[in-house]
């Protein structure tokens, strides 16, 4: 029978998909949302009303396959355990490497870290948030020492007469936000699409890709040459002004409307509103920060933020728009490269000792930092690399830049586990693949956008034969000596005892507290502690309480166009998908709605280079190209093209250069060529 008509009446859980963590009831009709929750307040985009359809899917996997045949768990988990010990034993603890997502419950992603340092000893972990949130998570932390996606509650941006949004379309990929905009207020929006988000601005910079820091260095010349700088809050709650100001006075309005493409007169007018404004905030998402100056780019933003008095005051502030379902919990926990639980650095030797008492180890016996995503990625295969990648709650195939060269760095493994619950383009590659449950069959805790804990409640028992990612990780530690709990409440208070202490402290966070409350903002130490809404009013998290204003300068991306490749490639989401669509895909409503990629590209290059509407084009970059059928629309600058990243291919074309601090790729522009033009 389907799996609908099992399911309890009116669970009260949150959607599978994006950082909004809708509220949403699963009930044996469907889903509908919940009116409980102030991320959507009783609204859902189409991915969550369809959601149900992932629980009755008949693409799902309810057997483990090795090397593409049905085999028993036990058979499944001996193997995998028998090649980790061989390839460790050959090749050292770091022969191993584990890769996790932004999309793993807070419960997964902490028994993750645990697993890759405890029972596998490796220092080769991190996870695919790199490829999201990396940038405004190393910007957050260089500015107010805490990285918190939104340090407010989403509520508070109906109290702001200004918003403005850098790089997000969040009209399209999480519409609820939407409804939190002040309707009597302004959105500005900058982007190099007019893109829904941007229809609904009452001022657009449409920038040419890759320039959001220039934007915002000549947005913040222009807030002190006009007297906007708040010079009260400066003194009392920022330090580096003085620097920033200085740096700031080569990036006068006309240079940077050379180098952006925004006229001079749109910045004054953005300035003057924000800097007029009573309540005001500053919002950035991946199209500034998935940049090789990705860090920079937010960093120029926060600084402007600073300069206006914004962060820190009740209703206004800075914030980093967050966007896979769990993004800020992923990164809090221990499954990055660099850190441990509770947002602690693995190299803080405090932090390590803390940590290892909580796991029952010498704190010499764990690793230090390993390779970042890509690298790690990269690395994959070769003789000073992993042999072998536990995957879990991620599609590198679909979504890693320069996709062909990472799919052939997976297909050189020794040994390749995917945990998924569909055959995803890179279970496709996998030696083993092991079915595992999903959202609305298991139990689990998820930090949302706001940095606010929720309860993802069990609705429906999970079909036969398939296993929760903490069973297999427990089932595996076993198998390496090591006895790890295995439901979701007992790692839980696992985690929140790891936690204490650290930035991002769950302590006093209990499944008790967040059902009664309607989730729980961290940090909140003590479980009479009321958690922390606004974690800046009174002072920032620094050693001494004050913002830091950091100096940084402009440079073009690292792959400018030129005669070869002379177009911007940009990159993004539609409504019906999500990431890599390894879910979406498989929803018949959500295929109906967006079936296919395609490229976006204004009607002049059209005519230019003779493309019609609906003809199939290839569109090459240096590191690889793919095909997909042209769509015009006068939404798009005439010097870039625009394709979803949701289907393989895409990413073949995408540039792997890293941001030298967060480590992020420049995923949003690079220079490619469109050829062809065939009906
Ligand atoms: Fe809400 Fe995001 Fe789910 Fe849409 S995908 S229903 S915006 S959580």
């Amino acid at each position: 029978p389907p799996v609908m008509s099992r399911l309890p009446v009116g669970t009260a859980t949150h959607c599978p998909y994006c950082a909004l963590q809708c509220g949403m009831h699963v009930r044996p009709d469907g889903i509908t949302p919940r009116d409980d929750i102030p991320a959507n307040a009783g609204g859902l985009c189409q991915k969550g009303w369809t959601a149900g359809d992932l629980l009755t899917s008949p693409h799902r996997l309810t057997t483990p396959l090795l090397y593409g045949n049905p085999v028993g768990w036990d058979e499944a988990l001996d193997f995998i355990a028998d090649r980790l010990k061989s390839i460790q034993a050959e090749h050292g603890p770091d022969g191993v490497a584990v890769f996790g997502g932004g999309g793993l419950t807070n419960e997964k992603a902490y028994q993750l870290g645990k697993f890759a340092r405890v029972a596998l000893r490796t220092s080769q972990i991190d996870y695919n948030g790199r490829f999201c949130m990396a940038s405004a998570a190393a910007a957050g932390n260089r500015a107010f020492g805490m990285d918190r996606g939104l340090p407010f509650p989403i509520t508070d941006l109906a109290r702001a007469d200004v918003v403005l949004l850098a790089g997000g379309n969040v009209a399209e990929t999480m519409p609820p936000f939407v409804r939190h905009f002040n309707r009597a207020g302004q959105l500005i929006v900058a982007d190099p699409r007019i893109t829904p988000t941007a229809k609904l601005a009452t001022l657009h910079l449409q920038l040419t890709p890759g320039t959001d820091l220039a934007l915002a260095l000549g947005l913040l010349h222009i807030a002190i040459a006009e007297g906007y700088a708040d010079k009260a809050y400066l003194a009392e709650r920022v330090n580096g002004f003085e620097a920033v100001r200085d740096s700031v006075a080569a990036w006068w309005p006309e240079r940077v409307e050379r180098i952006t493409g925004v006229p001079v007169a749109r910045m004054r007018d953005t300035v003057q509103a924000l800097g007029t404004a009573r309540r005001a905030v500053i919002l950035t998402a991946r199209g500034a920060e998935q940049h090789a100056k990705g860090t920079d780019t937010v960093t120029a933003f926060i600084n402007l933020a600073l300069a206006l008095g914004l962060p820190g005051r009740e209703g206004s502030g800075y914030g980093c728009v967050t966007g896979q379902g769990n993004g800020q919990g992923g990164r809090e926990h221990g499954q990055k490269a660099d850190q441990l639980p509770g947002y602690r650095h693995i190299e803080d030797q405090a932090a390590r000792a803390h940590v290892a008492a909580v796991w029952g180890v010498d704190p010499a016996d764990l690793p230090g930092p390993g390779r970042s995503a890509y690298e790690l990625l990269d690395a994959l295969g070769t003789p000073a690399g992993p042999k072998a990648l536990l995957l879990f709650g991620s599609n590198p195939v679909v979504s890693a830049p320069r996709s062909g060269h990472i799919t052939a760095r997976l297909a050189a493994l020794d040994l390749l586990v995917v945990s998924d619950l569909v055959r995803s383009e890179t279970a496709e590659l996998a030696t083993v693949v092991l079915p595992t449950t999903q959202w609305a069959e298991e139990a689990g805790t998820l930090t949302n956008l706001e940095g606010r804990v929720l309860l993802r409640r069990q609705a429906v028992a999970p079909p036969s034969g398939v296993r929760s990612d903490l069973s297999i990780l427990a089932a595996l530690a076993r198998r390496l000596g090591h006895e790890f709990p295995d439901e979701p409440p007992a790692v839980f208070d696992e985690l929140r005892r790891a936690t204490a202490g650290g930035v991002a402290d769950y302590a006093g966070i209990t499944y008790e507290r967040i059902a009664a409350e309607t989730g729980v903002f961290w940090p909140c130490p003590a479980e009479d502690h009321p958690g922390t809404p606004r974690p800046f009013l009174d002072r920032f998290a620094t050693p001494d309480g004050r913002a830091r204003m950091v100096p940084v300068e402009h440079r073009p991306p690292v792959e400018d166009i030129d005669d070869d490749y002379p177009l911007y490639l940009t990159t993004g989401r539609v409504l019906a998908h999500y990431q890599s669509g390894a879910q979406t895909r498989r929803i018949p409503a959500l295929t109906a709605a967006a079936p296919e990629v395609f490229v976006e590209m204004h009607p002049q290059l059209a005519e230019r280079i003779g493309v019609a509407a609906g003809d199939r084009v290839r569109v090459a970059s240096r590191r690889g190209s793919t095909e997909a059928p042209a769509r015009l629309s006068q939404a798009i600058r005439p010097d870039t093209v625009f394709m979803p990243f949701h289907w393989e291919g895409v990413n073949r074309l995408t540039n792997p250069a890293l941001d030298p601090i967060s480590r992020m790729p420049e995923f949003k522009v690079c220079a490619v060529r469109v050829e062809g033009g065939t009906p």
